[in-house]
């Protein structure tokens, strides 16, 4: 994973940037522009569609970053868009599959690194199959998609986007039973 790209130089007058402690975090700051230059996580939703015991909706991703790796329906929203409606629309764009946003439970927020060089913020969402309509099929930004048993996709790891492996593994602690992932 690359390491997050930090700016060196400020997006306002291209001074380079120093570094200057603000309530107790060392934050980037301009000399130039006196002030600081504020580092924030982009939201983003992700869907957990499960059912059976073990067995989650993924899709293999079809575009960079982490082409051919296996995640999470997932995307960033829509600039005036909440995230349980981004969560609805990333569905159904990556698996149509449709979903009323009041079936979509919140499971919890998460901040992970991006492949590239960035910070999200992703709110993770489960829906049970049963509450989803529409047939299974790989949408726009996808190669592939379906259901798979964690434990079987663990067996070859990288092919994972191990960035949402908190978020099953969340999942579990919450009990909702679905997964049995313990790594
Ligand atoms: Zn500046």
């Amino acid at each position: 994973m690359a390491p997050e790209m930090i700016p060196s130089n400020c997006p306002y007058c291209g001074d380079e940037l120093g570094r200057r402690m603000h309530e107790g975090v060392e934050r980037l700051y301009c000399e130039g522009c006196e002030r600081f230059i504020w580092r924030n996580p982009v939201p983003v939703s992700a869907v957990i569609v499960y059912r059976e015991t073990d067995e989650v909706l993924l899709i293999k991703r079809g575009i960079e970053p982490g082409k051919g790796k296996w995640s999470l329906p997932a995307g960033f929203l829509e600039v005036e868009e909440s995230a349980r409606d981004a969560a609805a629309r990333e569905l159904e764009e990556e698996t149509n599959l449709e979903i009323d946003t009041q079936n979509l439970d919140y499971v919890h927020d998460m901040n992970i690194e991006r492949f590239t060089n960035q910070r999200l913020l992703a709110n993770i969402y489960s829906a049970h199959y049963s509450s989803v309509e529409g047939d299974l099929e790989p949408g726009s930004d996808a190669e592939d998609a379906g259901f798979y048993r964690l434990e079987e996709l663990r067996s070859s790891e990288q092919e994972l986007r191990t960035n949402f492996v908190p978020a099953l593994r969340r999942l579990e602690e919450i009990d909702l039973d679905v997964l049995s992932i313990n790594s």
